[in-house]
């Protein structure tokens, strides 16, 4: 199977290029020249199949240059003993037509690690078979979640390093402990003076340094990303959409080939459109309900097929889907229309912050989607409301869809729908405590310690042991020094 770039199809890479490349040289997206079958026979089987068996059946359909030995080499070290429970990703249910799909079992508690987990292996394996002889730094500039599960993906994998920023004074005492204190020889974080556009600013900037580039290349290394526009990250993701619709059947809630909805919190469009890569490839769904937060761009598109980020920037409960342009939304764009609409429409995005993609392509998103939002007020009052009727706890991004969900049931509607739940609620502690009508002043581990209490729930260990870990990274730099922090870094690797 080929790929081929969102913005020319002419540009034609193959699996392995695509994942090294991430970006298409022309800026688009690379996307699967065509979208592979499942039957219904084939789910049946799946549904009798571990995660990772499913994991390898879903992903070598894209990706035929990898054996599947290779593969259940990967999937053996993504999804093992760093996740918390055997189920890896599981489905718990709320009542017969409610689930909740937790991919917060893995090491950094946040379903970024469902992606980041399998990257690594697919990026070096990728450079293997491309002859890349060089060694290959991941740059990273993080809000928070994505640098954490990159560099637990990163650490210590042969032929990489890894290099974290963050915002100084932009990310949580527990995301900042959780970084930190990151173990492994190839691993290196700082902060950034400023916030998260400056720490973002600063590694684009190094992307696009030709000089640098150069004099990485005499040292043997050469830059690239694990940002959500990677194939890489993208395919691992549409495995649990078939994980979850197989718990629903064998759960006995629904019967095989029955239709169900996925509710998901949205923020770069990646996770929703892995689900619609699954639906296209003939699991039974029928709507995957878009949820975000006050930052409800994607609200209005959908709605209105016009794309507009001219608008406040809110600062969220839900951070991790604090954002005005949605990356992914261009793959959806693209299968629904062509390479030159969708050029268009970036540039136009580029130059005036908005587009319209117009009715045809509206009624295309129409058919596979819904939408809506939640306000912090809601999401808190969801959160606080669902802990005292059931005692089931979820965090401020997976109140946002379960929000979306309720409103959008009327009285007495209950199509089954899977809620996907994106963080485990210890990793955004004080707004939980806050939502429980708690005492959330106190710093990063007294939180922990303090919602385990209030909930009798046990806090996920990784970020339980965070307190007695040693902080290995303590510097701060100005965005112009952020250059000389990676050259030094790798200096030192050779
Ligand atoms: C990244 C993230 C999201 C948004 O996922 P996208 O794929 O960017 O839409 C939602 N919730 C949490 C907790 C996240 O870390």
């Amino acid at each position: 199977m080929k790929y081929y770039s969102t913005r020319d199809k002419k540009n034609v890479v193959s699996a392995a290029q695509a994942i090294a490349q991430g970006l298409a040289s022309d800026g688009g997206l690379f996307v699967p020249e065509s979208i592979p079958a499942v039957t219904i026979t084939e789910i049946q089987t799946l549904c009798k199949m571990d995660y990772r068996k499913k994991a390898v059946a879903i992903m070598s359909k894209y990706l035929e240059e990898f054996t599947e030995d290779e593969l259940t080499a990967f999937v053996s070290e993504a999804y093992a003993e760093n996740y918390d429970c055997k189920e890896i990703a599981p489905t718990r249910f709320l009542d017969d037509s409610t689930g909740v799909l937790e991919l917060w079992h893995g090491p950094t508690c946040a379903f970024k690690d469902m992606a980041l987990q399998m990257l690594p292996r697919l990026l070096t394996a990728s450079l293997k078979k491309l002859g890349e002889t060089r060694k290959v730094c991941i740059l990273v500039a993080t809000s928070g979640d994505t640098g954490k599960a990159a560099l637990e993906g990163f650490a210590d994998v042969d032929g990489t390093s890894i290099v974290v920023f963050y915002p100084h004074d932009g990310v949580s005492d527990v995301q900042r402990l959780q970084m930190t204190t990151q173990r492994g020889n190839n691993v290196f974080v700082s902060a950034v003076e400023g916030n998260f556009d400056d720490a973002q600013t600063g590694v684009k900037k190094i992307f696009s340094d030709r000089e640098f580039a150069e004099k990485l290349d005499e040292k043997g290394w050469f830059l690239s990303s694990a940002n959500s526009i990677n194939w890489g990250r993208l395919l691992p993701q549409i495995v649990y959409y078939f994980s979850s619709y197989c718990d629903y059947v064998n759960s006995g809630k629904i019967k095989l080939g029955d239709e169900i909805d996925f509710c998901v919190p949205t923020g770069n469009f990646g996770d929703i459109l892995a689900g619609w890569y699954a639906k296209k490839m003939g699991l039974p769904v029928r709507k995957l309900i878009c949820a975000s937060n006050r930052n409800n761009v994607l609200t209005d598109f959908i709605n209105t097929g016009v794309y507009d980020r001219n608008r406040e920037f809110f600062t969220t409960i839900s951070p991790s889907m604090d954002i005005l342009v949605s990356s992914n939304l261009e793959r959806l764009l693209f299968m629904l229309s062509d390479d030159a609409s969708v050029k268009g429409w970036m540039d136009e995005l580029k130059t005036s912050g908005r587009y319209d993609v117009g009715s045809k392509a509206l009624a295309g998103i129409q058919a596979d989607y819904s939408c809506g939002y939640a306000t912090d007020d809601e999401a808190k009052a969801y959160i606080g409301k669902l802990f005292k009727d059931t005692g089931y706890l979820m965090d401020t991004h997976t109140a946002d869809a379960y929000g979306v969900l309720a409103k959008m049931r009327g009285e007495g509607e209950n199509f089954p729908t899977v809620i996907v739940s994106t963080a485990s609620p210890y990793k955004f502690c004080d707004s939980v405590l806050d939502a429980l009508g708690e005492d959330s002043s106190k710093s990063g581990s007294e939180l922990i310690e303090r919602l385990s209490a209030v909930t009798k729930t046990t806090a996920p260990k990784p970020l339980a042991g965070l307190d007695g870990r040693e902080v290995r990274f303590t510097g701060s730099v100005e965005k112009e020094k952020m250059p000389e922090v990676v050259m030094n870094f790798l200096s030192k690797k050779d």
